[in-house]
């Protein structure tokens, strides 16, 4: 394929990209219904069922905003080679290799998170703001970014020197070696997610003593769930919404639980709640989703490994020599419609997971409790009951509401 080819195929593929996700939206959008269902009507009072339309709808359009201003910017980058000419800028300065890639994507990473920056600011600040969630404070807003840039500098940084180092020095076979250490970084990064990853953002807590301590541990006994794995984490620090989650794998697995969920919800509920994160545990959905993204990096690296040399990408892009980072960028474009599908799937197996973890947590505990915990989250973080079926295929990793209650009862 020529240069030209190619560059017509990065394009046609951010394009279609683009208007198919639209797409989705607008139809979300317009699948919007007044009513309330009868299965919810006590939990919403109507004047919260407007605002909860209002929310969704604002967030939509914001979000027709922000992807029509990215997908100019991305345009004009491949339409007047300015990938290329980032890479010509650079390359006085930085005549290694891995250090021209370090540069090229740190540029890139910093340069488009300041354009983006009063998007993120006005989400945050304005529209949550808005609609009563935000919490977060200007300073807990700059300093989460001072962290995410040092943490993706040293992990980011770290990775993708290694993968330019091994694409130079093994030759196409560099696939299975990275493979091999990607897939261990993974795992690293799962079984210390909680224990050093999350401390760094937030405070984690042992389960105070108390009536809600003394009825999980009646149910972790009698499901057999080492109970000082159980932490309360500070959600309110940023968000009035609530949420719980497992995390890790052997013997560094724990369930957090969002303080603003423990506020919002009785003994019994929460119990349910953690019944159905146990239920992720106990139907061994970690493990699995874990060796399924495992298999979806190595093919990855394999279609890399058969692009990644070819110097035409790199014109492609308007290099006027053939660069690695050039082609590593471009082949996150080509491979945008393969890692869809894959998307795709993994949504329908979390999908598919949540119904586990919700009948666990049924036939364990109590099903009308989580069933009445699940409303409550959903009027909590005015969730949209009535999603298109189009874009819940696509995008949702959650049954909508409706459906999970309907398979609770
Ligand atoms: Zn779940």
């Amino acid at each position: 394929m020529t240069s030209t080819t190619i560059l017509y195929l990065i394009i046609g593929i951010t394009v279609v990209g683009y208007l198919a996700d639209q797409v989705l939206e607008y139809i979300n959008l317009r699948a919007q219904r007044n009513d309330i269902p009868p299965d919810v009507a006590g939990f919403y009072n109507p004047e919260q069922y407007i605002k909860s339309l209002a929310y969704h709808r604002e967030q939509t359009q914001f979000g027709f905003i922000t992807s029509a201003f990215s997908i100019v910017l991305s345009l004009l980058m491949l339409l007047f080679g300015g990938f290329g000419w980032l890479d010509e800028v650079l390359r006085p300065y930085f005549q290694q290799e891995i250090w021209r890639a370090l540069a090229f994507f740190g540029v890139l990473a910093i340069v488009s998170d300041v354009i983006t920056l009063p998007f993120q600011w006005y989400a945050t600040f304005v529209i949550e703001e808005k609609y009563g969630f935000n919490k977060t404070i200007l300073k807990t807003f700059v300093t989460d970014k001072l962290k995410g840039y040092v943490l993706s500098a040293i992990l980011g940084g770290a990775l993708l020197a290694l993968l330019i180092f091994l694409i130079q020095q093994i030759g196409p076979g560099f696939w299975i070696w990275f493979g091999v250490i990607a897939a261990l970084v993974v795992l690293l990064i799962n079984m210390f997610y909680t224990s050093l990853l999350l401390p760094l953002f937030n405070k984690l807590t042992p389960l105070p003593d108390g009536e809600l301590k003394t009825a999980i541990e009646a149910f972790a006994k009698d499901v057999s769930f080492p109970l000082d794995n159980i932490f309360v984490m500070d959600g309110s620090k940023r968000s009035k919404k609530a949420n719980a989650f497992f995390s890790g794998i052997g013997k560094k697995k724990k369930i957090v639980l969002y303080d603003t969920l423990i506020s919002n919800h009785t003994t019994e509920e929460l119990v349910a709640v953690l019944a159905h994160e146990v239920g992720h545990f106990k139907k061994k959905h970690i493990i699995f989703g874990y060796i399924l993204s495992v298999v979806q990096i190595f093919f990855m690296l394999w279609v890399l490994s058969l692009i990644v040399y070819n110097e035409q990408v790199s014109f492609a892009l308007g290099g006027t020599k053939m660069a690695l980072h050039l082609n590593l960028l471009a082949f996150t474009i080509l491979f945008s419609p393969v890692s869809g599908v894959t998307g795709l799937l993994m949504s329908i197996y979390s999908r598919k997971n949540e119904f586990e973890a919700d009948t666990y947590a049924k036939e364990t505990y109590d099903g009308q409790a989580l069933a009445n915990a699940l409303k409550k989250l959903s009027v909590d973080s005015l969730s949209n009951l009535f999603p298109h079926p189009a874009y819940v295929f696509f995008h949702y990793s959650h049954p909508p509401l409706l459906q999970r209650l309907k398979a609770l009862s």
